[in-house]
């Protein structure tokens, strides 16, 4: 595996794929969140101002609801009154609860004169003089106007709240004012129920940007039921509403994140709203679908890996065996190459290989063999005779074995080139040598020596088998009618032998006795053996 690593095969197929990936992935990651990120703002900033108009919407129906509510109550007491023929009827108490009880809308709700004291409330009248002459809500009604105020703080409870009222008559005139108190805790009832979700939130505030009221996903907690201040804000939608602007933004929230606000204003309440959309939230999609192609990328690349490893692991090992094997080429070893098959072109690469190592085994072998061999007789030649002499007399001195060395000669060999040609000599001296080869036995070693003379390694245990060989040899030379070109060609041959143990004599006494022994066979007449003396 290690090995593998430093593969440079493996490590430029594994950049390539992985260059490549991550390139791919790269620009479809590009591609995809530039093209939709625009878009998700563009939807983003529609669905804020949507929300933000909805809410408004609302807020307005509520409103108008609680006003109903107050000139529905009113409806009833002036009618009670009429039938009374009173301006207030006898039991316009108790009708005035359970009116209240069947809309649970305010909180509370007065009676007042046309002084602005309190009549009666929800309990009944008050223990002492209440007057509510300077409030808006009774100065409106009592000039005859429908009205809803601001929101304002309870002073005695600290509770965000706003009073609708309307003018109570009697036979035409008004005769009083009816006031409801509605908590804001109930306005936030409806923000909350209108919020987004995880994708954002809703929250009002007062001219002062504080705090009135937020939806539960809000960053801050609404304060309206906790009858605590709500805290003042302080970014761009806020800052915007109160200045009574409409719009949508980009801004960095409370929370300190990214937002996309659309902030408005509602002047029948006095209030400024916003409605934020988060953008992590907005583009989760495609956070998601980014993340996704993360996690695919990385997994390629891991499949990439496995699938470089596994293609190199396939290509370098032949190539490793080849190199190998082409490297112990220059020792002279030709081993096969034993590589794993990969069905590519690189089998048929082995195979060559492996071809072409054995056809240069070969070919050496068959150099080595004509070099230790003489081209006309084929018998091992003068160099070749001499280094097995020297390799037998080494063998033969461990058992201490007599090595025998024969040196023969045609006699008067170049009256044959002269009588009957050059060619006939060399047929002579090729059958010579056949004739030589047939008359030895197994591991005798023959070669020519030189010309027309030939020498033998003999595998013979004693001087007698040696002289034995010779005669023979000598026989069949003279009893053979060597023919060349239908002429008959009658030689005779001279032959010097010397055994000896090879503690005694070296390669080179050894020859020299037996070229002693041919010459003496020579000097005596020709045709006879000679053995050297020793
Ligand atoms: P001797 O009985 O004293 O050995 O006489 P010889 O004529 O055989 O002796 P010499 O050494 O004078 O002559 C050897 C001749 O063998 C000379 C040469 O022309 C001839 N000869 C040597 N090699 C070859 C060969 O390859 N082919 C042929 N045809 N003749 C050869
Ligand atoms: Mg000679
Ligand atoms: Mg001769």
């Amino acid at each position: 595996m290690k090995s593998m690593f430093r593969s440079r095969l493996f490590r430029q197929q594994f950049l390539v794929l992985a260059v490549l990936t991550v390139f791919i992935f790269a620009f479809m990651v590009a591609g995809i969140y530039f093209r939709t990120k625009s878009a998700i703002e563009t939807r983003e900033t529609g669905l804020a101002g949507f929300y933000r108009d909805a809410v408004m919407l609302a807020l307005q129906d509520w409103l108008a609801e609680r006003e109903s509510d107050i000139a529905w109550m009113a409806s009833i007491l002036e009618s009670d009154a009429e039938r009374a023929g009173t301006p207030l009827a006898p039991d316009a108490h108790d009708r005035f609860k359970a009116l209240l009880e069947a809309k649970d809308s305010f909180s509370d709700a007065l009676l007042l004169d046309l002084e602005g004291n309190v009549v009666f409330g929800r309990s009944g009248p008050p223990a002492r003089k209440v007057s509510l002459a300077d409030r808006d809500y009774f100065q409106a009604a009592r000039e005859g106007r429908a009205f809803v105020s601001g929101v304002f703080r309870n002073r005695l409870t600290g509770r965000y709240a706003f009073a609708v009222s309307r003018p109570l008559r009697y036979r035409g005139e008004i005769r009083g004012v009816l006031a409801g108190t509605v908590l804001l805790a109930d306005l936030v009832r409806i923000v909350e129920s209108m919020g987004l979700g995880s994708l954002g939130s809703v929250y009002i505030t007062d001219p002062e940007r504080r705090l009135v009221a937020a939806s539960s996903e809000a960053d801050f907690r609404s304060p309206a039921d906790t009858a605590e201040e709500g805290p003042v804000l302080d970014n761009l939608a806020v800052r915007e509403a109160v200045a009574r602007r409409e719009g949508v933004a980009k801004y960095r929230g409370e929370s300190g994140r990214t937002v996309i606000g659309a902030y408005g204003w509602c002047p029948r309440l006095n209030l400024g709203m916003v409605v934020e959309l988060r953008s992590d939230q907005a583009y989760l999609p495609i956070t998601r679908l980014l993340e996704f192609f993360a996690q695919f990328a990385a997994g390629l690349l891991v499949l990439q890996l496995v699938l470089a490893y596994a293609l190199s692991a396939r290509l370098i090992r032949p190539i490793r065996a080849l190199a190998e094997a082409a490297g112990t080429l220059e020792e002279r070893e030709y081993p096969e190459v034993q590589a794993p098959r990969t069905n590519t072109e690189l089998d048929n690469l082995v195979d060559t290989f492996n071809r072409m190592a054995k056809a240069v085994r070969d070919r050496e072998g068959l150099l080595k063999e004509s070099a230790a061999r003489d081209s006309l007789t084929g018998l091992y030649n003068h160099a070749k005779i001499e280094e097995f002499l020297d390799f037998e007399i080494r063998r033969s001195r461990r058992d201490d074995r007599p090595v025998c060395f024969v040196m023969m000669d045609i006699d008067h060999f170049k009256s044959v080139n002269d009588t009957f040609g050059h060619q006939a000599g060399d047929t002579v001296l090729k059958e010579t040598a056949g004739l030589i080869l047939r008359s030895g036995r197994d591991g005798d070693i023959v070669g020519r020596y030189g010309g027309e003379e030939f020498a033998v390694i003999l595998n013979a245990r004693s001087s007698g088998e040696a002289a034995a060989y010779c005669e023979r040899i000598r026989k069949a030379v003279e009893d053979t009618a060597f023919v060349h070109e239908g002429v008959e060609i009658r030689v005779t041959i001279s032959l010097g032998y010397s055994c000896a143990l090879p503690s005694a004599l070296g390669p080179f006494e050894l020859i020299r006795a037996a070229d002693k022994a041919l010459y003496a066979a020579k000097q005596a007449g020709r045709n006879r053996v000679v053995a050297a003396a020793l």
